[in-house]
């Protein structure tokens, strides 16, 4: 059953080519048999000035989104996902394992703004002891490959996955994408790769 709260959004504007508003809009799109935790407020830290936290639903209070004071506003897109994530089918172990480096991926197609870096799989193998490497940034790479750095087949593959996650409880993504965010590991020969 679909359950979305209504409630006017305490928002604090930021410079951002994209309004929350729209980028909640686009994020309840991925949303189609779970619930939407609900985004209370969006707002500037003066704590730290780099990247952003997302704080789940507590009690009675809605998740929050807070930015570092240096950030233009894109990674809003990558907070706003979480949103989507948490009561998500994918949101169990193991798939909890990839929720940074989807929330990466949506934030990148839809922004259509890829993260420069590319890795060779001799590269990513190495990098293992990297946790940001590991679970938000190489996953994320495979992901835009899986699905040719299209927000279409991008919504399509995410809702794809919670339906299968969602009818068996063995499902790991990690088959599908041939990696493993927990540990580093690739699931197929190397050369199945080759396109990281
Ligand atoms: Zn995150």
């Amino acid at each position: 059953m679909m359950v979305r709260i209504r409630l006017s959004l305490n928002y604090i504007m930021i410079p951002c080519n994209t309004s929350p508003h729209v980028i909640r809009q686009i994020a309840l799109e991925h949303v189609p048999s779970w619930q939407f935790a609900e985004v209370s407020q969006v707002s500037w830290s003066k704590q730290f000035n780099r990247g952003g936290l997302w704080y789940p639903p507590y009690k009675e209070n809605l998740a929050r989104i807070e930015m570092g004071w240096e950030e233009n506003g894109d990674v809003m897109w990558h907070e706003f996902f979480h949103s989507v994530y948490h009561y998500s089918p994918m949101n169990k172990s193991p798939n909890n394992w990839w929720s940074e480096s989807f929330c990466n991926a949506f934030s990148e197609v839809n922004r259509q703004c890829f993260y420069k870096r590319r890795y060779t799989i001799e590269e990513a193998d190495c990098c293992k002891d990297d946790k940001h490497l590991r679970t938000y940034i190489i996953p994320c790479i495979i992901i835009l490959h899986h699905i040719e750095f299209d927000a279409t087949r991008f919504k399509e593959f995410w809702i794809s996955i919670n339906e299968l996650a969602k009818n068996d409880s063995t499902f790991d993504v990690s088959n599908i994408l041939g990696y493993s965010p927990s540990d580093g590991s690739f699931k197929y020969h190397k050369t199945g790769l080759a396109s990281l």
